[in-house]
């Protein structure tokens, strides 16, 4: 992309109506527009970082053997009532009614509509396990919406949600969300630790939600030091295998980590004091086995192979895709501005021309954008006549982890200069050195 033809809309004084960084950042990197209070529009590049998690999500959804669906924002009251759950929502479910004075409603979540589907065509236990999934707008109007996309009132998220004949299966399917997930969040730069949690509302008792460690997080957390060494990396778990999933979750799961609705000051205790930590986090994801409370509601059954019905035993699992786009600025930034992870960046590189106009830089420019893009590679190429100056804040503030620069200098030695974001390192090589370089990164 060329910055002259892009709509990237970056403001030059800092927002005073944001109060954390992460919100600062995405509204002077003209990522978000807020439309209404907690509601934003989503702009090129905001919604280009959106698609690239939402796309890391869904790969590790089909890794894990979950079936994407679409289930509708707008949904009949009527189920809500069945389930009981249309008064205990309280004041943060937006209702409406239709034309005909139907009461309607703006999904918040959606084990009703899932487990309605689920009752209408599944009737064997020979159809089980089953972990549908969606990812899709939903909307809680949060008393205090703040914090940019991190406590929006619309959001987006990814809700999933597994069916199986026994409990047994269903913590299975629970630990396989959990390694899952420790997957997802690493390859989107992020280390979210999975935390003992408080189920509320949604009832049950196994629930862990993931926490991004971060100053700004509005949850208070207590730990055990040694798990921010964990990695889960590129391990191969069979996700079929009730013992590999079982031996992550002991891995991951067994050192004192709990949010501080679940938290033990005596059980804390005993972790070696210069181990524990208490400090603040960004949830972005939580997952839950709450057993058959709705499919009793609903009547979701099926026949086990003795000839009997019983209601599924379920869980939901989410992930909070639009507010990781805060939580991982929050973890990966600096005074200049964001510092994606290769994992979420909206271009793979940046180019900058030193001297636009000058014949030789502009062909080597041009040049280096070709290659990179045979390579299969986005660059985002800044070819305004502005002084270099403006070129690299625009570029460090909206993060991209690479940077080619390009002058007629350079070019007289025939090289190009190579920087990284992240370490502000320079070095000089040839264009096809540098493209070369770009690409073994993201390979
Ligand atoms: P919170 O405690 O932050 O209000 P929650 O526990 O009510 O969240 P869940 O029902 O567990 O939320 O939703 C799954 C995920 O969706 C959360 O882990 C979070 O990442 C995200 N999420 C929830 N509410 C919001 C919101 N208002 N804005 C943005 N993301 C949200
Ligand atoms: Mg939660």
């Amino acid at each position: 992309m060329r910055l002259t033809r892009y709509f990237l809309p970056v403001l030059k004084e800092t927002p005073s109506e944001a109060q954390i960084v992460s919100h600062r950042l995405m509204l002077r990197a003209g990522m978000i527009k807020q439309a209404s209070a907690g509601i934003y529009s989503w702009l090129p590049l905001g919604f280009k970082v959106l698609r690239k998690i939402e796309n890391i999500v869904h790969d590790e959804q089909a890794r894990a053997g979950h079936i994407p669906i679409q289930m509708p924002i707008l949904q009949s009251a009527d189920l809500w009532r069945e389930s009981g759950r249309y008064d205990a929502f309280g004041e943060e479910m937006l209702r409406m009614q239709d034309r005909h004075g139907r009461e309607m409603l703006y999904t918040p979540t959606a084990e009703e509509l899932v487990t309605d589907i689920f009752r209408a065509h599944v009737g064997s236990y020979k159809d089980l396990p089953l972990t549908l999934y969606q990812i899709q707008w939903k909307f809680r109007d949060e008393v205090r919406p703040r914090f940019g996309v991190m406590r929006g009132r619309e959001f987006y998220m990814k809700d999933g949600y597994n069916f199986d004949l026994t409990k047994d299966a269903a913590l299975h399917a629970y630990n396989r969300h959990l390694v899952s997930y420790l997957r997802t969040y690493e390859r989107m730069g992020l280390q979210a630790i999975p935390m003992r949690a408080d189920s509320g509302a949604m009832g049950g008792d196994n629930t862990h939600e993931f926490l991004v460690l971060a100053e700004t997080g509005e949850s208070e957390v207590f730990y055990d030091a040694e798990i921010t060494d964990l990695k889960f990396g590129d391990r191969a778990v069979d996700y079929d295998s009730v013992e590999q999933c079982q031996a992550v979750l002991e891995e991951f799961t067994s050192r004192y980590a709990r949010t501080d609705e679940t938290h033990d000051e005596a059980l804390f205790a005993q972790v070696p004091e210069d181990r524990r930590r208490r400090a603040r986090g960004i949830e972005v994801g939580q997952i839950f086995y709450f057993g058959t409370k709705y499919s009793e509601a609903l009547g979701a059954t099926v026949v086990t192979p003795d000839g009997s019905r019983v209601p599924v035993h379920m869980g939901s699992h989410g992930i909070g895709v639009s507010r990781l786009l805060g939580a991982i600025i929050e973890a990966s930034h600096d005074e200049r501005g964001i510092i994606w992870p290769e994992g979420v960046t909206p271009f793979h590189c940046g180019i900058v021309n030193l001297k636009q106009g000058d014949a030789a830089a502009d062909a080597a420019c041009d040049s280096l954008y070709k290659a990179l893009t045979a390579k299969g590679l986005e660059p985002l190429y800044d070819d305004r006549t502005e002084r270099a100056g403006a070129k690299f804040a625009t570029m460090d503030l909206i993060g991209l982890p690479w940077r080619i620069t390009v002058g007629p200098r350079g070019l007289d030695k025939g090289v190009v200069e190579l920087t990284s974001r992240r370490t502000g390192d320079s070095e000089e090589m040839s264009p096809e050195a540098a493209v070369d370089r770009i690409a073994q990164i993201y390979s």
